[in-house]
């Protein structure tokens, strides 16, 4: 833990360990407590202020592990592998974390065509996109795995709180989702323990939580996707809010030229290829921000910037491989360019690519 005095003035926080969304936060605090711990794949990190106490953190992050132990494909005995053991034989009952997070997933998965698809599973293992087995796979093989990708059959008892995948084979990965969800979770702890205000920032995604003192918002940076991590190209700044990004440069591998990132397009089996170099969404909840981001990702501009403008509480951020910057019209107050290699374009109107 670090601990800075640094009574009344700007803190500002380069969060280099972050991943995909913001890299630079900044507001005006008493002390703050830092945090960082290993969970969902990813580096966690909270800052406290007002009222933040490291027993508070310690307690966020005890929920983030018990939501890693519930969601997560790599630990056996979590509820999702149960789910994925048991496909095409039974329903699984499941904690109402891993209800609630299907649930919603699920729900974005038919708002955005299927963009959004948990059942991704399969894939997600075979291409093994991020660890050392990383391969392109024999186009046989992908074809093959399609047909176990579909999230209409999974399907959920609210009143039994089951997940029920209905073909043998399939499985379901919440890596889409879950650290938007845990990003929730840990503010819920952390508020009912006393702290005013805080940065959670998983990997990237990012929340900001608790009143802003006077007429000085948060301000949260947005990953230049072509740099390395800690550089911006903007910033939106606003009150509590969830701010995250995908991306075609959080994880990948490349051969003969081309990048093959983490990302897959349920339709194809393939890591998604349109224009867009990064999408972020801006939500009022971590989950909602998360979903949404890698669906509109997979989307694309056109179709994803279509999407997001029938959304109330949810804004975004496009950028194309070409460097333009693509705002829903919600954002145009708050965004600010830092860096003029950038354009900033159409807002307004659904832009065609
Ligand atoms: P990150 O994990 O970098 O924050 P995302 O939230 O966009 O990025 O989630 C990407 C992860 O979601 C992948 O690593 C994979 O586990 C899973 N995934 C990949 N493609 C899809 C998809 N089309 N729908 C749902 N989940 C996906
Ligand atoms: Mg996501």
């Amino acid at each position: 833990m670090a601990k800075t005095g640094t009574k009344g003035v700007w803190i500002q926080l380069i969060a280099i360990l972050a991943g995909a969304a913001a890299v630079f936060i900044s507001c005006r605090s008493g002390d703050a407590v830092i945090e960082t711990r290993f969970f969902l794949g990813t580096a966690c990190n909270i800052t406290v202020y007002s009222g933040g106490h490291k027993t508070a953190v310690d307690h966020a992050f005890m929920r983030v592990e018990e939501i890693e132990d519930r969601m997560s494909v790599n630990i056996e005995s979590s509820e999702v592998s149960e789910i994925n053991r048991n496909a095409g034989m039974h329903p699984v009952k499941v904690s109402a974390d891993t209800f609630f997070v299907i649930e919603e997933a699920l729900e974005t998965s038919k708002l955005s065509g299927g963009a959004l698809d948990i059942t991704v599973g399969p894939l997600v293992e075979t291409w093994s996109i991020g660890s050392e087995s990383a391969h392109i796979p024999v186009d046989a093989e992908i074809i093959g795995l399609l047909s176990l990708v579909d999230y209409t059959q999974v399907v959920i008892d609210r009143i039994k709180q089951t997940v029920f995948l209905e073909k043998k084979g399939m499985r379901i990965d919440l890596g889409a989702v879950a650290k938007g969800y845990a990003a929730d979770a840990a503010e819920k702890i952390l508020k009912k323990e006393g702290v005013e205000r805080g940065i959670i920032d998983f990997g990237g995604n990012i929340r900001v939580f608790g009143s802003k003192p006077k007429e000085e918002p948060w301000r949260v940076g947005i990953q230049k996707p072509d740099s390395m991590r800690g550089e911006y190209f903007g910033i939106i700044s606003g009150g509590e809010m969830s701010v995250v990004s995908s991306g075609t440069y959080e994880r990948y591998f490349e051969a003969g030229g081309v990048r093959y990132h983490h990302i897959l397009d349920p339709e194809t089996g393939y890591p998604v290829q349109n224009d867009l170099a990064s999408a972020t969404v801006v939500a009022s909840e971590g989950l909602r921000a998360d979903a949404l981001s890698t669906a509109v990702f997979v989307m694309g501009l056109e179709e994803g910037f279509r999407l997001l403008k029938t959304i109330s509480d949810a804004e975004g951020i496009f950028i194309t491989e070409d460097m333009k910057a693509v705002l829903t019209p919600g954002l145009e107050d708050r965004f600010v360019l830092t860096d003029k290699s950038y354009t900033i374009t159409s807002r307004r109107t659904v832009p065609t690519q």
